[in-house]
């Protein structure tokens, strides 16, 4: 477990994220095979390796082998959109290293992942990406990094050259310098000597760096003595696992330099599962506790992501305590389940590869897993343990969806499931009465990804209607109200009286009370008066948004011995809600989303202005670490369709921002006015249609 890491390679899009993962892979494959494969067997198909690595690179985790190290490379979202996303991601990944653009330095985006980072109290190390293009500065990268993320900035390399002549770097922890043949072959060089300068200050710096973590050192130091390479990178890994310390390398991925430094690097800095705390767990009755990590406490896993693959689904799952067994039978305190791990595999760069079990801090994906889904605690039936839960959003945007040719029309609702057991926050329903199938998501981006993934992925093209906000409504005051279903002329009848009191409730689902007494409704047909409400609540009357916070006690009613029956009385209770909808009144309930805004600072009053104008509330506006701000608020959701588009041309392209839900709120009068006529509008035309 020493010997182990779980790391993530996070960038700003376009930095080089995809490009470095793909050159680790390469590198470790190779490497790790050198000794194995007979010459011939290397050089398989170029383009089936590719291929294969293609997919692997998408992949949720993919372990490697570096020097005795074996290393799981967790893949981290591009977009800062996908909340849930980041923090699955986060959740499993131990260390991260942070890739940048040696010609930009940390942009917007690469500032919002840092903080995610930060939040989470992920060990980081430094990699500025493209040393190879013009207009490459190392140094400019570092300043920024220091200024604009306010790090713990250290160089532990320097450049040898920029631009078209960047050739390698010097190491200034062991004081060597490499020439860059290949990705695999390096020669060593002396120091050049027009560096001398350079590289004494950076060292200086360096040892400084350390020595001020370490009293025994700094007297050492301040005494004019010789620091031990073995004691310096031992400072450094504490100073980075204690996220003190940021360490910066510095290569070209595209230019296969730099990749085995940042190896050694993740090895040498980044912790292993035995350098965490225990994991903090909760009983099923919410007392907290720990779990060792260690291999002979009870288990306690994590289900973190399922991929749809073409063999059956893919669950990955974290082992934070215990081992997780091919065959076990194993607990979900989740869904209150049983489940047995069929298969297990761990992702290696072109193959899956079946194991046996997996200990505490490893990552592997199970086969076949009826039951987990994305954040589920897996553990034993006799120890039962809640990690942390995920907490997903609500959907909050919907959009009608159809495929282009009629004979996809199965493919896309299989595809939809497979979305669906992939993303929690991902929702594909049909609507009945309309007839139109809908899927809701987490914003505008969200939705137009997965409509891409159809149509790469599932081959399926679809037509989209316009996005909606998903509102919701709830009952305005408490009523009472009686539901009357009564047909009674020729032949069999219906007879179905309930009277139910309705009120607002606590919780989002419906609240049910049965206070029937004196057998006034025949106790057989009480649940079905149950169903008529919750199936009401459900299709949100004429307007179709759902109801929440109901909460209805049926207390009397009437039956008739020949003309009663189930279907009369959950008739009744369907009258009973439209009763009562018609006597209380509905509040409208809007999606409100938590906003980070990330401008220049000199913009910062128009995009507060064009804030305020969206009914935003402002929660707090940060100077920035360099000359960015970030401003923090509240905003509804439905007055922020094409806010990318307004920002970028108010802020000159520079200012970027994330949106995730946060709750429902009431909707102001006059909006929700205008609102629910236009969805009333809606449904009628639909349902002559
Ligand atoms: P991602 O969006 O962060 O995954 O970035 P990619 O790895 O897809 O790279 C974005 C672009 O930058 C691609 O066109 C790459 O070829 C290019 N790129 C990546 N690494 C380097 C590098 O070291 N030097 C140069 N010049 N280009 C690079």
């Amino acid at each position: 477990m020493r010997m182990h890491r779980n790391v993530g390679i996070m960038a700003h899009i376009d930095a080089g994220k995809t490009t470095v993962t793909e050159r680790i892979l390469k590198i470790t494959g190779r490497i790790h095979k050198m000794g194995e494969v007979h010459e011939g067997a290397a050089t398989m198909d170029y383009l089936e390796e590719e291929r294969e690595r293609g997919i692997t690179i998408t992949a949720a985790a993919v372990n490697v082998e570096w020097k005795d190290h074996s290393i799981t490379i967790i893949d981290t979202p591009g977009h800062v959109d996908f909340t849930a996303e980041v923090e699955r991601s986060m959740r499993v990944l131990d260390g991260a290293i942070c890739v940048f653009d040696a010609s930009e330095g940390v942009e917007p985006q690469s500032e919002t992942v840092w903080r995610q980072a930060e939040r989470y109290g992920v060990p980081r190390l430094c990699f500025i990406n493209k040393m190879d293009k013009p207009g490459a500065d190392f140094a400019m990268a570092v300043r920024s990094v220091k200024e604009k993320l306010g790090a713990n900035a250290v160089p532990v390399q320097l450049p040898i050259g920029y631009g078209q002549d960047f050739q390698g770097m010097v190491d200034l922890v062991d004081m060597t310098a490499v020439h860059y043949e290949s990705l695999e072959v390096t020669k060593d060089i002396p120091i050049p000597d027009d560096m001398k300068d350079e590289v004494e200050a950076a060292r200086t710096a360096l040892i400084e760096a350390v020595a001020e973590r370490d009293e025994a050192l700094l007297e050492k130091y301040l005494g004019g003595e010789e620091i031990a390479v073995d004691d310096i990178r031992r400072i450094i890994r504490e100073g980075v696992i204690a996220n003190e310390l940021q360490p910066v390398f510095c290569g070209s991925a595209l230019r296969d330099k730099g990749i085995q430094r940042i190896c050694d690097g993740l090895v040498a800095y980044l912790p292993s599962p035995l350098d965490l705390p225990p994991t903090q767990v909760t009983d099923d009755d919410g007392n907290e506790t720990t779990r060792e990590v260690s291999d002979d406490a009870p288990l306690t896993a994590l289900a973190f992501k399922t991929i749809h693959d073409r063999t059956g689904d893919l669950t990955f799952i974290r082992v934070y305590s215990g081992r997780l067994e091919r065959g076990d039978q194993v607990w979900n305190s989740r869904k209150q389940k049983i489940e047995r791990i069929g298969r297990l595999m761990v992702m290696k760069a072109d193959t899956k590869e079946p194991v046996d079990s997996i200990g505490a801090g490893q990552i592997a994906a199970a086969l076949g897993l009826k039951e987990a889904t994305t954040g589920d605690t897996l553990c034993t039936r006799d120890a039962p343990v809640h990690l942390e839960s995920m907490d997903f959003p609500d959907a909050v945007i919907s959009m009608a969806i159809e495929p282009k040719s009629r004979g996809d029309r199965d493919k896309l609702g299989e595809a939809l499931g497979a979305i669906m057991r992939e993303d929690p926050t991902f929702r594909a329903m049909s609507d009945e009465e309309t007839n139109e199938t809908v899927i809701a998501g987490m914003g505008e981006l969200h939705l137009e990804v997965i409509v891409n993934r159809l149509k790469s992925e599932f081959k399926i093209e679809c037509e989209t209607g316009a996005p909606r906000v998903a509102y919701r409504q709830r009952l305005k005051k408490p009523v009472d109200v009686e539901g009357k279903h009564v047909k009674q002329s020729g032949g069999s009848g219906q007879f179905g009286i309930s009277r139910v009191r309705f009120d607002i409730s606590e919780q989002e689902e419906l609240e049910w009370v049965d206070a029937i007494v004196g057998g006034a409704i025949p106790r057989e047909y009480i649940p079905a008066v149950r169903k008529g409400i919750e199936a009401a609540t459900v299709l949100g009357g004429d307007t179709g948004f759902p109801f929440v916070q109901v909460k209805a006690e049926l207390y009397d009613g009437k039956s008739h011995s020949v003309d009663s029956s189930e279907m009369a009385f959950q008739e009744s209770g369907r009258v009973a809600f439209k009763e009562a909808v018609a006597k209380a009144g509905i509040t409208l309930l809007e999606p409100i989303m938590k906003i980070s805004v990330q401008t220049p600072s000199d913009h910062v009053g128009d995009v507060i202005g064009s804030l305020n104008a969206r009914r935003a509330m402002i929660d707090s506006i940060e100077e920035g670490k360099g000359s960015f701000s970030m401003i923090q608020g509240r905003v509804p959701l439905s007055e922020m369709f094409n806010y990318a588009t307004h920002l970028r041309s108010m802020t000159a392209g520079r200012g970027t921002y994330s949106m995730e839900p946060s709750s429902y709120d009431p909707c102001p009068d006059s909006i929700a006015k205008e609102v629910l006529e236009e969805a009333r509008a809606a449904k009628e035309a639909k349902r002559k249609k």
